[in-house]
C-alpha cells in the first residue's frame, strides 16, 4: 500500500501558534462550559497525549487500557501520523464530542481535559494551554511518549497488554 497519504511530521506547537492569531479569550476553559466553547477553543483543549489513541478492553464494565497502540500513532513521538485523514482511514477512531466524553464505562484518561472540565476538574499544572508549550505534557510524563507503548499490528492476545498506570 503507497504511504502517500502519511502526514509530515506534524507540529504540535503550530497548533498553538496558530491560536494565537485567533480571537480567544484567556483562561476560557475557565469561564466557558465546554457546550459553549467555539471549535478552534475546543480543538486547543486536547493536550495531544494520546492515550486515547491506545487500545482498550473491556472487562465487567470497566475499561482497561492496553499500551497496544493504534498502528498510525508515532510510538517515539506519540503522535497521530494521518491526523488529517484520520476518520477515512481508521474506522473504530473516535471523534470527541461531548457524548464522547460523557460515555459509560468511562474510555478517555483522567487526564483528559475535556472529561476533566466536564467534571468539575480544573486543567493540570502540566497542560499546554496553562504552559504556553505543546511540550508539556511529554515533561510531565503524561503522554504515551516513552511509556513502550507497541503497535496493536504484532498484537496477538490484547489482554498482555493492559497497562494500570495512575493517570488512566
Ligand atoms: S485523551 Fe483527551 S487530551 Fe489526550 S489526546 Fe485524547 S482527546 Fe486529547
Ligand atoms: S488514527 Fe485516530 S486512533 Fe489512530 S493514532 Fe490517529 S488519532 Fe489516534
Amino acid at each position: 500500500m503507497s504511504d502517500d497519504w502519511i502526514d509530515k511530521p506534524y507540529d504540535a506547537e503550530q497548533r498553538f501558534a496558530a491560536a494565537r492569531g485567533k480571537n480567544i479569550a484567556p483562561d476560557f476553559w475557565q469561564t466557558k462550559k465546554l457546550e459553549k466553547m467555539t471549535p478552534d477553543e475546543w480543538e486547543l483543549l486536547c493536550d495531544g497525549c494520546g492515550k486515547c489513541c491506545l487500545n482498550k478492553i473491556e472487562i465487567r464494565r470497566e475499561v482497561k487500557f492496553t499500551r497496544a497502540a493504534c498502528r498510525f500513532l508515532d510510538c517515539e513521538s506519540g503522535l497521530c501520523r494521518i491526523y488529517e485523514h484520520r476518520f477515512d482511514k481508521v474506522s473504530d477512531c473516535r471523534l470527541i464530542t461531548l457524548e464522547a466524553v460523557r460515555e459509560q464505562p468511562r474510555w478517555l484518561p483522567k487526564t483528559c481535559a475535556y472529561w476533566r472540565l466536564d467534571n468539575g476538574l480544573p486543567l493540570p499544572d502540566w497542560h499546554p494551554l496553562i504552559t504556553g508549550r505543546a511540550a508539556s505534557v511529554h515533561e510531565a510524563g503524561m503522554s504515551v511518549r516513552g511509556r513502550g507503548t507497541v503497535s496493536e499490528s504484532g498484537v496477538k492476545d490484547y489482554e498482555d497488554y493492559v497497562v494500570d498506570w495512575p493517570d488512566l
